[in-house]
Formats: C-alpha cells, sequence, structure tokens
C-alpha cells in the first residue's frame, strides 16, 4: 500500500503504541495478550515504515529496543557486556540476504554454527573462580533482574565449575512441555489462570520472589554463549559450546556446524516439522558466525549482533492450516 506521509505518521505512530503495549505485556508482565507472529508481523511493518520515512525513525521506538524493563521487586543488575536481540529471517531468501551481508563484511569464506532457538527467558551466570557467584535476566539489555535464588534451584546449573574460571555465561532458562501441561493441570483444577506458553510459566517462574516456588516448577536450561571470560584459547563459537561443555555447563546437542548458508537452510528446513519431537519448544534456529575474529570484524548494531541471526518459524497455527488443507484436498 502507498502511502503518503501523513498517513505513514499515523501508521507509524500506531504501531508504536501496540507494540508498546505488546512488550510490556510479554517482557514484564509474563503474559502476553497476542501471539508471536501477530508481535513479528507488526514490528516488521514498522521497519519497513520507518525505512521508508527516516525522519519519523526515533531513538525510542519499539523497533530500536531490546527486552522489557526490569521488575523494580528485583535488585538490579548492570549487564557489563549488554545482552542483546537478534536480527530475524522469516524464510530462505532472507538468509540468503543475511549471508550475503556478512561475506560483504568480512570479504573472507563463512562457516556458521546452527543452534536450535529456545523459547524460554534469557539468562546470564556470572561465575568466580569457579563458583556460581550470581543469575540475572536480561531485562532491557542493559539492566536485568537478579534472580540468583530462583536459578539456584536449577539442577542442570552447576553451583561449582569444573575448573576454578572467573567467567559470565549465557543461555535460556526454560520449562519442558511435560512439566508445562502438568502446572497448567493443576493451575486449571485450582481455578488458577493458565500459563500461554511454556515460555512465559519459566519466565513467570523465575520471576517470583520466593523460590520455593521456582523450586517446584521443574525448570532447564541450555547455555549458547558467552559473555565475558578472558580466556584466548578458542578461535571459534563451536570450539567455545565444546568448551563450556567440559567446564559442566549444559549446552544444547542438536547444533551443527555449517560450510555454507545452502547447508544451513536444509539444516533449518530439517527442524521445521521435527521441532515437534523435541520435549521442549523452539521458535526458531538461530545462525552464528563460527569465527570469533570474524564476529569481531563484524561487529553489532545497537540493538542485536551482525553475525548472527534468528530465522523464525511459520507460525503453528499457519502449519496446522496447511495440514488441514493438505488432508481435505
Ligand atoms: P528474539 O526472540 O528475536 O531473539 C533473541 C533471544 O533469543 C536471545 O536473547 C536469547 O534469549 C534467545 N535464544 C534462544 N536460543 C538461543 C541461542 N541458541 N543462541 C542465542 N540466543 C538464543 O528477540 P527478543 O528481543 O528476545 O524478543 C523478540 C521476540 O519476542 C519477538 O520476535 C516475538 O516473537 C517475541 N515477543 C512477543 C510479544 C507478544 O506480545 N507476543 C511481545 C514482545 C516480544
Amino acid at each position: 500500500m502507498v502511502m503518503n506521509a501523513d498517513e505513514a505518521k499515523k501508521k507509524i505512530d500506531t504501531l508504536r503504541e501496540e507494540l508498546e503495549q505488546y512488550r510490556h505485556e510479554y517482557h514484564t508482565l509474563d503474559a502476553p495478550s497476542v501471539p508471536d507472529y501477530e508481535y513479528d508481523q507488526k514490528m516488521q511493518e514498522l521497519i519497513e515504515l520507518e525505512e521508508e520515512f527516516p525522519d519519523f525513525q526515533t531513538a525510542d521506538s519499539p523497533s530500536q529496543r531490546v527486552g522489557g524493563a526490569p521488575l523494580d521487586a528485583f535488585v538490579k543488575v548492570q549487564h557489563d557486556v549488554p545482552m542483546l536481540s537478534l536480527g530475524n529471517a522469516f524464510d530462505d531468501q532472507e538468509l540468503r540476504d543475511f549471508d550475503r551481508r556478512v561475506r560483504g563484511g568480512t570479504d573472507e569464506d563463512v562457516s556458521y554454527v546452527c543452534e536450535l532457538k529456545i523459547d524460554g527467558l534469557a539468562v546470564s551466570l556470572r561465575y568466580e573462580d569457579g563458583v556460581f557467584v550470581r543469575g540475572a535476566t536480561r531485562g532491557d539489555g542493559t539492566t536485568g533482574e537478579d534472580i540468583t535464588k530462583n536459578l539456584r534451584t536449577i539442577r542442570n546449573i552447576p553451583l561449582r565449575l569444573k575448573q576454578p574460571e572467573t567467567l559470565e555465561v549465557r543461555g535460556e532458562a526454560y520449562m519442558p512441555k511435560p512439566s508445562f501441561n502438568a502446572l497448567n493441570e493443576a493451575r486449571e483444577e485450582r481455578g488458577d489462570e493458565p500459563f500461554a506458553n511454556p515460555r512465559n510459566a519459566a519466565a513467570g517462574s523465575l520471576r517470583q520472589l520466593d523460590p520455593k516456588i521456582a523450586a517446584k516448577r521443574n525448570l532447564d536450561i541450555f547455555l549458547y554463549g558467552i559473555g565475558q571470560w578472558q580466556d584466548e584459547s578458542s578461535e571459534a563459537h563451536s570450539e567455545r559450546l565444546e568448551q563450556m561443555e567440559k567446564l559442566g555447563l549444559k549446552t544444547n546437542p542438536e547444533w551443527k556446524k555449517c560450510n555454507d548458508i545452502e547447508e544451513v537452510i536444509d539444516y533449518v528446513h530439517s527442524w521445521v516439522e521435527k521441532r515437534q519431537d523435541l520435549d521442549y519448544e523452539i521458535d526458531g534456529i538461530v545462525i552464528k558466525v563460527d569465527r570469533l575474529d570474524q564476529q569481531d570484524t563484524l561487529g553489532f548494531t545497537a540493538k542485536s549482533p551482525r553475525w548472527a541471526t534468528a530465522y523464525k518459524f511459520p507460525a503453528e497455527e499457519a502449519i496446522t492450516t496447511l495440514k488441514d488443507i493438505e488432508l481435505s484436498v
């Protein structure tokens, strides 16, 4: 639809207002009122309009922000290295565009690591001399919430590493599907509002002031990256994942190194259906440039790394509809 500047401004204002409201419900209240694909579509529309009408771009637009505001109920944690968001790709063409930008930015061949994008809550864990001292939510990327006591209840978070390292590691805390179903059944029996999805249940559990509640919720974690570490021995993200495992930090076993974007696309396709068999929810695939020196060369935008992107699966509702159509023909 072709719009003049006045119409575009009106549309931009409406989208911003709606998106701010959705972000607050999702990130701060853990209670979204619309499905993710609707949020993603509106965000995409806003980004395109802001590109077309750069005069209306503002630094406080939801398109420029990461996550949501931390709750006052928790002690605030400043992230030394910001916890950012990821750019998105919604189809093969956008993955090839990402690859073109990456190769243009490095002038070299690039290999990638593909990982499952776990649908949970981003957390940062700090270890000092091998001891777990602090865990925080991402919050707005710069300031998160101290949820150490709740994270200590997750059995797969080691309270002591296998070596006395000082580091900050990042990952996704999540609620496995069986725990989610059991929790919602129990809530409904008690007449409590069920959680919308496992992500909200995990986030809601970890943002409780009483750690006894989190302890009962059977949460788990996969760690996927390093925030800070003075270690120089790895040259690639894939090596880092292996090092993390050696330290006792649980990574997701399904990651794969791919030599070019076509291999990445095959990996992505292979998970569209297979993801139903996992006992946790994923909402996409994260693709990261493997070599750390190439990551450094590519750097970051204000909101996300240029060396990574998230392929988002089509909405489950859309898949069901397609299947229904196939069956009914
Ligand atoms: P994002 O979901 O696009 O991706 C960034 C996050 O992915 C990281 O912070 C990390 O937590 C996670 N992640 C999972 N596995 C990972 C891995 N292997 N490696 C690296 N990161 C991994 O970005 P976002 O800023 O967290 O949130 C935006 C998304 O949240 C939207 O695309 C939308 O789907 C959803 N959202 C929905 C609503 C709603 O109302 N329904 C509102 C706001 C946001």
